[in-house]
């Protein structure tokens, strides 16, 4: 069984400040509600300025939500200015590092390969990446949105080691449904979940496709969540907006299967 995850990702909202007011708040709402963190895991993505002040309020309060950075560079050190390294990272306690966004392949023109050297290096310092892939407007309306994505997906695993396939979480965000209030129906998203499961199964083997995560992201509010959760594929979501509302993105948690 793949347990459940919800993950918002603030993007670059909420500073350092607000950031730990807002963590505290979604704490304080799921435990009020008696949150099993068992059942479903929850997961925020802070900007990288925000990551110091989360590790602590984490570890001190003894928090069950889980982080991670909403990018990482391919190097470890150097002369990359301007760039985190996976293993600042991981010594700041971050488990997960989302990685190709698609806001980071279009203003950062980050392409398939370059997605590819930073999964090789979230597994380098034992960061789980969240792959993200998805198609633009352009390519649903054509009607080769699982062929694009699929393609996506395998060109962005070039070189990721079959025994890694068991951690790596998949995150299917359609670009016209980000940010624009255009939620893709759960069939959509159940559709794209069972292609990219389909060709995680032929890259990895069977039981490893069958355990990697699948989440949509793209307008999730706890008003869709539980639709989009009742698809056998979907494993969970990826919240920009409503993850900046601690009782919105409560109520995303606790949607019920
Ligand atoms: P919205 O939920 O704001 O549409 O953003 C989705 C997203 O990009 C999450 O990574």
């Amino acid at each position: 069984v793949r347990r459940p995850l919800i993950a918002g990702n603030w993007k670059m909202n909420m500073d350092h400040v607000q950031g730990i007011t807002l963590l505290q708040k979604l704490e304080w709402t799921l435990d009020d509600a008696k949150h099993d963190f068992k059942r479903v895991e929850v997961a925020v993505f802070p900007p990288f300025t925000d990551l110091r002040g989360v590790q602590t309020l984490v570890a001190g309060d003894d928090l069950d939500v889980v982080y991670g950075a909403q990018d990482l560079s391919p190097f470890d050190e150097g002369a990359y200015t301007g760039d985190i390294s996976g293993q600042f990272l991981s010594r700041l306690g971050c488990s997960y590092v989302l990685v190709g966004h698609s806001e980071r392949r279009s203003i950062h023109g980050e392409s398939n390969e370059v997605v590819a050297s930073k999964l090789a290096a979230a597994l380098k310092h034992s960061l789980t990446p969240i792959l993200c892939v998805g198609e633009g407007l352009e390519v649903r309306q054509s009607g080769e949105h699982v062929a694009f994505t699929v393609q996506q997906l395998r060109e962005s695993l070039e070189g990721y080691p079959a025994s890694a396939a068991e951690k790596l979480v998949v995150a299917y965000e359609p670009v016209w449904a980000i940010g624009t209030g255009e939620v893709a129906g759960p069939e959509d998203a159940q559709e794209m979940a069972s292609a990219l499961r389909a060709e995680l199964v032929e890259l990895f083997g069977e039981a490893a496709g069958e355990s990697v995560r699948v989440l949509y992201g793209g307008s999730v509010k706890a008003a869709n969540a539980a639709a989009l959760m009742q698809e056998k594929d979907v494993d969970g979501l990826l919240v920009g907006g409503a993850s900046l509302d601690a009782g919105e993105f409560a109520n995303i948690v606790r949607f019920e299967k």
